[in-house]
């Protein structure tokens, strides 16, 4: 029996939004077997001895460079150096010690906002629940995602802009239209015990190796695996 126009065009569409599910397992173990062997360690390249100064750091980091909130925290970090410091300043305060990164003035308000709540709802401790992450001022999913899964060793997927691109470039996520469900289809195909370590191989390989505007390929180890290229032959 042959099959309708019409059966036939919905099966296309539906082959081209559900990807096979063998095929995108063996997508996800190609990544995972390429950088657990190139890039076994990986961490990230805020400096931080605690939750609370992780979650400074990650809040000054939003559209601002490691390298640069690196230079600004040590001596944001030794004239605060804890949740309760940090509490009875002003945002005026703290603005005097983050002007060189971008978007100080609200930066000093969020970091003054979210001691005075670690403070006063969380007994000055650094929650490790999203939930109660994202009820402090400048903390979003992301930022949250962050705060477990490196300061408590939580398996939680952050999705900023290189996991965004790299993940979709890699074909690892599809269709994805926001971080959200970046984050949802990732967390979907990597193991908890490789959840970090994947969140680190997508932000250092989208730094330094898959630019946004030009990526690297000639010189990109996974290139054998990249979607982003198999569209182009
Ligand atoms: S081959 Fe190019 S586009 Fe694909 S992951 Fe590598 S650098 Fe990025």
């Amino acid at each position: 029996m042959r099959l309708s126009t019409r059966l036939l065009s919905n099966y296309c569409a539906f082959l081209k939004t559900k990807p096979n599910p063998m095929k995108i397992a063996e997508r996800y173990k190609a990544f995972i077997d390429y950088f657990s062997e190139h890039m076994p360690q990986a961490e990230t390249e805020l400096h931080y001895q605690n939750p609370y100064e992780l979650i400074v750091a990650v809040i000054l980091s939003a559209q601002c460079t490691d390298k640069r909130v690196n230079l600004i925290t040590p001596a944001l970090f030794e004239r605060y150096p804890d949740v309760e410091a940090l509490a009875e300043a002003s945002p005026e305060d703290i603005l005097e010690f983050i002007r060189s990164c971008s978007y100080p003035n609200n930066k000093a308000k969020h970091l003054a906002g979210m001691a005075r709540k670690v403070r006063d709802d969380f007994n000055g401790r650094i929650p490790d629940r999203l939930e109660e992450l994202t009820s402090l001022p400048g903390v979003g999913r992301k930022t949250a995602n962050v705060i477990l899964s490196v300061a408590y060793k939580i398996p939680a997927m952050a999705v900023d802009t290189h996991v965004f691109r790299v993940a979709a470039r890699l074909g690892l996520t599809r269709g994805a239209k926001t971080p959200y469900e970046t984050e949802m289809q990732l967390i979907r195909y990597i193991p908890d015990d490789k959840m970090n370590l994947a969140h680190h191989w997508l932000i250092l390989h989208g730094r330094y190796v898959c630019h946004a505007r030009k990526p690297d390929c000639d010189h990109c180890g996974i290139r054998s695996l990249c979607r982003h290229c198999e569209k182009k032959k």
